[in-house]
Order: structure tokens, then C-alpha cells, then sequence
């Protein structure tokens, strides 16, 4: 089997177990968004899942995703959901769409400050995930402890020009994939009157997307399950 028949067999069966979960949950499978995480693999890949129909592409690092972007068409969809370094972000803003893991203020003002908020490339409108951590004893993990969410909430609207789209999260090691996402769909619920454009949830990976859309995913972010294991890179 060729690369291309089996990027395309994986994504097919990935594609089958997302509807089958929206179906179980009673949801329309087009209010949930694919994205393929293509980080630590090559721009080849990349290419086919483009070829194949895919248009939401995830990255974790600037340089690799500034690269790849160049190489795609240009009605590619950006996702950036890596650990954001405040000295990248002004790449990072020309040319991911979708920042899945905002989780400082001072970064939301940067790319605030940043000459593409508005717009990238692509002429869309850049979109933001609010990183939430579900672990309060685990401070080195990315995204906001839920302690500070509604502080941070009340900067990021009040005082940036950023309307996040929702909350994201990766589920924590030793929490019930269920009981981690139906946590941060209760965050999304008790927030979400108050600032109506936080409606999305990212959340669910290759082992538990299934989990994530049951409790209301909007976005799931899927690698391995379509693109095989990345060894021993991370
Ligand atoms: C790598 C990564 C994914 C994809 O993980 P898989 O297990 O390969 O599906 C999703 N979200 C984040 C934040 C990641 O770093």
C-alpha cells in the first residue's frame, strides 16, 4: 500500500467513527471540524490530505507550519496548537487561522498588536481558543488554571480586540477522557452568555475524539489515527 492509500484508508475510518460518535450523540457531523494534525510530517503528507478533500491543517511549531503553509493552496486552513513563544508570534500570526492555545494575556496582546489579527493571507478572520488546564496541581502545563479563567476572560475581551471562539483543552493523563471534556463543555456552558462568541470547544485527540464529541466538541484535532505514529519526535 502506497502512502496515499493508506493517509487515505486512515482518514476514511477516522472519518466513519466521527460520524458514527455525532450520530450516538445526536449531533450534525458538519458542526464538528477535522483537523488533521500533520505536525512531524512532511509537507508530502500534507499535500495528500489536501488532495484527499482535507482543508484544516494543524501545526504545533511556527517554523514547520510557516514552511508547510508557503507549500499548500491558499484555501488551506491554519491551526496552530502548540506551547506559543511570545517572540514567534508575529510569524505565527502571518500564517496560522486558528490559534487553538492562547493561554497569556501578554500573547493575546501581541497578537493583537500583530499586523494580521485581522486578517491572514487568506483574507480570513483570525480565530482564537482560549487553553484551559484542567490540572491545578500540574503549574507547567499549558493553558489557563480553570481559578483564572474568568479573570483572564474579562482582560482578553475588555481589553484586546480578540473574540475567542470557544475553550480548549487536551485531556490530562490520570482524568477520564469523559469526565476531563464534559468539564470544560460545563466552563463553555456557564460562560457562554455572557461572552456569545465563546460557543466552541477543541478538544479530543487520536485516543478519545469520540469522548470529545459526546460532550460537545466543536473541533476535534486528530494526528496519529490518520498520519501513524511520529517515533520518537514530539
Ligand atoms: C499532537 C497534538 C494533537 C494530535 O494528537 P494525536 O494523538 O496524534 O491525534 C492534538 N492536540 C495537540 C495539542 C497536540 O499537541
Amino acid at each position: 500500500m502506497n502512502r496515499n492509500e493508506e493517509i487515505s484508508q486512515n482518514l476514511n475510518a477516522v472519518s466513519e467513527r466521527v460520524m458514527r460518535a455525532a450520530e450516538i450523540a445526536e449531533r450534525d457531523p458538519g458542526d464538528i471540524t477535522l483537523v488533521v494534525v500533520s505536525k512531524n510530517f512532511p509537507v508530502s503528507d500534507a499535500q495528500v490530505l489536501y488532495d484527499l478533500g482535507v482543508r484544516h491543517l494543524g501545526e504545533n511549531r511556527d517554523q514547520e507550519g510557516a514552511l508547510k503553509s508557503e507549500q499548500l493552496p491558499a484555501d488551506t486552513i491554519w491551526h496552530f496548537q502548540g506551547e506559543i513563544q511570545g517572540r514567534k508570534i508575529k510569524s505565527i500570526a502571518s500564517w496560522a487561522d486558528c490559534i487553538h492555545s492562547l493561554d497569556s494575556l501578554d500573547h493575546a496582546r501581541k497578537f493583537d498588536g500583530a499586523e494580521h489579527l485581522s486578517s491572514s493571507g487568506t483574507g480570513r478572520n483570525k480565530e482564537f481558543f482560549v487553553q484551559v488546564n484542567l490540572e491545578p496541581q500540574r503549574v507547567d502545563r499549558g493553558g489557563v488554571p480553570i481559578a483564572e479563567l474568568d479573570e483572564f476572560l474579562h482582560i482578553l475581551f475588555s481589553e484586546t480586540r480578540l473574540a475567542p471562539i470557544g475553550l480548549m483543552t487536551v485531556a490530562p493523563q490520570n482524568m477520564e477522557p469523559t469526565k476531563a471534556f464534559s468539564k470544560l463543555q460545563e466552563l463553555r456552558d456557564d460562560r457562554v452568555t455572557k461572552y456569545p462568541s465563546l460557543a466552541g470547544l477543541s478538544m479530543g485527540m487520536s485516543g478519545d475524539f469520540e469522548a470529545a464529541i459526546l460532550c460537545g466538541a466543536t473541533h476535534i484535532r486528530v494526528g496519529s489515527s490518520i498520519l501513524g505514529s511520529r517515533g520518537l519526535a514530539v
